[in-house]
């Protein structure tokens, strides 16, 4: 079996969205005279780096990360490359055909962006794609940067997402993943009554496969 970590490490000033708190991650104690362990302290928002996004965060009353089925965030997805769009749009996902396919994630430019800071031209969902992998009966949308919609919009595409309960997740790194098919394991941290939760995500694909 191969194994693929689609996700960011996550280190001290990691970019995160504008306003979102940063990350610190600090050995905050060292072995020696007065300690005699390592200890290290992380404080961050848990919108940072790899992450998925519950539908509380859009939707008032709605479920939080503890609500997110375990049989979505597990099993067969697709990862689908769209190197030269400038926007994930119902034309450019028309090409394939994802009947069956109930996690989709989205390889773009996104992937090959530095880490040194926020990017606010990364590549997005548009309206008209919601809409209609709602409608496929898409269970996940993974993309690979910090949001699953463009830096302006007016956020009907994470309502329309996480509104019809599809598990949203954001700063995958697809850099090393060819297009096709894997076996996604996404496991977000049990935040109780949290909108988002950094998560560890993995493909998996049999060694002749991808
Ligand atoms: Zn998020």
């Amino acid at each position: 079996m191969k194994f693929y970590d689609v996700s960011w490490p996550v280190s001290s000033g990691l970019p995160v969205w504008p306003g979102d708190s940063g990350v610190s991650l600090e050995m905050v104690r060292r072995i020696g005279e007065h300690s005699p362990a390592n200890v290290s302290h992380l404080a961050c928002g848990v919108h940072s780096g790899t992450h998925v996004d519950a539908p509380l965060h859009f939707i008032p009353g709605a479920g939080d990360v503890l609500s997110l089925p375990l049989d979505v965030l597990i099993g067969p997805a697709r990862v689908i490359a769209l190197p030269n769009v400038d926007a994930i749009t119902l034309a450019a996902l028309a090409p394939f055909v994802v009947a069956g396919v109930t996690r989709l994630l989205f390889k773009t430019r996104n992937s090959a962006l530095s880490r040194d800071r926020f990017h606010t031209d990364y590549v997005a969902l548009s309206l008209d794609a919601a809409h209609w992998l709602v409608k496929q009966g898409v269970r996940l949308v993974g993309v690979d940067y910090l949001s699953v919609e463009t830096y302006h919009a007016d956020y009907a595409v994470h309502r329309t997402l996480l509104g019809a309960n599809v598990v949203v997740v954001e700063g995958l790194d697809l850099s090393q993943v060819s297009p096709g098919d894997y076996d996604l394991y996404c496991l977000p941290l049990k935040l109780a009554g949290s909108e988002g939760a950094p998560a560890r995500v993995i493909l998996t694909a049999p060694p002749n496969q991808v």
